[in-house]
Order: structure tokens, then sequence, then C-alpha cells
């Protein structure tokens, strides 16, 4: 059984940034630059946004996030999007979710200029995906892509899949990503009946509920690949995956743990992401990011 250990991978990705940004300083190029927004003060987002904000410094990439009171307007922001998406220093700009209830967020994400868009979630970006375009793909699908990648599973014709969750940003795309792939996809939703029994004909499990332990050892195929996208915090603050890991472990032949698994990934594509956006505005390539 291997662990599919995240963090490690994440770190190999960061570095090969890192690298490809030092190259740009030394040729004395504009440096790559993310732009967060952040309304209002949700404890979460406010962790994931330092969180952001230190994988940019430590590779070199330039950050900046705008911390905006709770009850800005969608005018505000709207405003505020079009200025990021005019300035030339902007390579991706990232609008952390979720929004106070006044703003309408698809409205938000929409106002994104797509080459900027590197969460990925802009209607253009997510159309081109589910045509195999080249285009800036959602990070959280893209990383798990690479989790799997990173044991082999690269051509997954043949393979079964289940998605556990139909979000817009992981469920969906995900199961976009592993057909687009070759694999043969279920997904499965809050409601679905009988998931144990799609489960257990699955060769890769992707749980991505946000329900503690909700995937058990019973509902695993022998030697079933899982991934385990839910971040879950219990009462002691402690963060909780979707799958029953201790069990789980004992007939997977790869599982991804919580946390060090998906978390780190989704970071790093982030980051790869805007330093694509970023070579596509300095004229490199057509479109702002790439394919898995
Ligand atoms: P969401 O709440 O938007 O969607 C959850 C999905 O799970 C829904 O489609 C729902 O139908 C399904 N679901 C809920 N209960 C279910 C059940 N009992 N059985 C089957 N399906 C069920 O959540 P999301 O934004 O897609 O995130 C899912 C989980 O992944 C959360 O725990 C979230 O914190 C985590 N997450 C982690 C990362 C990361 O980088 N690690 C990124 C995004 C989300």
């Amino acid at each position: 059984m291997q662990i599919i250990d995240g963090k490690k991978i994440a770190q190999e990705v960061k570095d090969q940034l890192k690298e490809t940004i030092e190259q740009i300083t030394m040729q004395g190029k504009r440096i790559p630059q993310l732009v967060v927004v952040l309304v209002g003060e949700n404890p979460a987002s406010m962790t994931y946004v330092r969180n952001k904000e230190r994988a940019c410094e430590a590779i070199g990439m330039k950050t900046k996030t705008l911390r905006l009171k709770e009850e800005t307007t969608q005018e505000e922001l709207l405003t505020l999007i079009d200025q990021l998406n005019h300035d030339p220093s902007v390579d991706g700009i990232l609008v952390q979710l979720p929004v106070p209830a006044q703003i309408n967020e698809q409205q938000v994400l929409q106002a994104i200029d797509p080459s900027k868009d590197v969460d990925g979630f802009h209607p253009l970006n997510v159309g081109k995906m589910m045509i195999n375009e080249a285009t800036c793909l959602p990070c959280t699908p893209k990383g798990i892509l690479r989790m799997l990648q990173s044991i082999g599973y690269e051509d997954l014709s043949g393979k079964r899949a289940i998605v556990i969750g139909r979000s817009n940003i992981v469920g969906k795309p995900v199961a976009q990503l592993l057909l687009a792939n070759h694999a043969t996809v279920t997904i499965a939703h809050s409601r679905t009946k009988g998931i144990e029994n799609l489960c257990r004909e699955a060769d890769i499990v992707i749980a991505a509920a946000g329900v503690v332990k909700l995937v058990k050892a019973d509902w695993i195929k022998e030697g079933a690949v899982v991934i385990d996208v839910g971040t879950t915090r219990d009462e002691q603050g402690k963060l909780c995956g979707d799958v029953d890991f201790e069990a789980v472990k004992e007939k997977a032949s790869a599982i991804s743990p919580v946390p060090g698994g998906v978390g780190p990934m989704t970071i790093a594509m982030l980051l790869e992401n805007t330093l694509q956006a970023y070579i596509a505005h300095e004229g490199g390539r057509e479109n702002g990011c790439t394919t898995v």
C-alpha cells in the first residue's frame, strides 16, 4: 500500500516553479503576480489566504492580498476586479470564496478576465475544460489528477472511477478530468442511493463530500486507489477527511491522507496556474493555462 504524499508532490512542483521564477528574475523580467481578494473576515478564508501568500513568497512570486470590509458592495467589488483586469502587472486574480451574502458569486467570477482566472471558475474556462481545450483548470481537481499521475495512473482507460460530491469546484470538474483521461466515471452525491455498492465497483475513489469518515473499508474494492478531498474540522479543530483512513488503507493500493494530501496540491496548482497565466501574458502561449 502506498501513501500518496501530496505535501511531497506539491513541494516538487513548487521547487520547479521557484527555479523558473529565479530564471525570470535573473533575466530582469517582470515577476509574476497573484492578487487575492478577501471580502470580510471568515476565519477559514483568512487562514487559506495566509497560506496562499506564504506559498507565493516561498517561490519568489509577487503577491498581494486586498482585504475588503464585510459590507463591501457588489459594485465596489466589480470595480476592483475591473481595475485588476486592466493592470498589466497582475497575472492571477483570485476572489476567496465564500463571499458575503450581498455579493453575487457567479457575477463576480464572471467579471474576472478569463486569462487571469487562476482558479479556473470562469464559465469560459469551465466550458473549455468540458471540451478538452487547453485552459486554466481548477486547482483542486488538477491537483488530484497530478496525484494519480504520481502513482502511474495517467491513461485511465478501462478504469472505473467514482466521485462522491458534485460541487462546481471539486466534484464536477474532477469527474470531467477523469473522463478526459478515459476513465469510466460515476458521480455520486447526497441524493444517490446505494453509494457503497457503486463505490465497491470503482478502481479509483475520489471522496469530496465534506462528511467525516463517510467512506468505509467495506465500500472499497481490494487494490483501489483512494483520494480524500474532504477537509472538515472536528470540535477540537482537527482536520478530518471523508475517508476512514486507518481501515481503508488496509484495502487500498494507494491512498491520500488528510492533512498532507489534496490540500497542499491545491495551492501548488494555484501557483502553477499563475505562472502559466504569466507566460501567456508575456506572449509565450495563447491560452492562460494548460491541461493536466
Ligand atoms: P460542497 O458542500 O459544495 O459539496 C459537497 C458535495 O458532497 C455535494 O455535491 C453533496 O451532494 C455531496 N454530499 C454531501 N453529503 C453526502 C453524502 N452523505 N453522501 C454523498 N454525497 C454527499 O463541498 P465542496 O466545496 O465540493 O468540498 C467538499 C469537501 O472537500 C469539503 O470537505 C471541503 O472542505 C473539501 N475541499 C478541500 C479542498 C482542498 O484543497 N483540500 C478544496 C476544496 C474542497
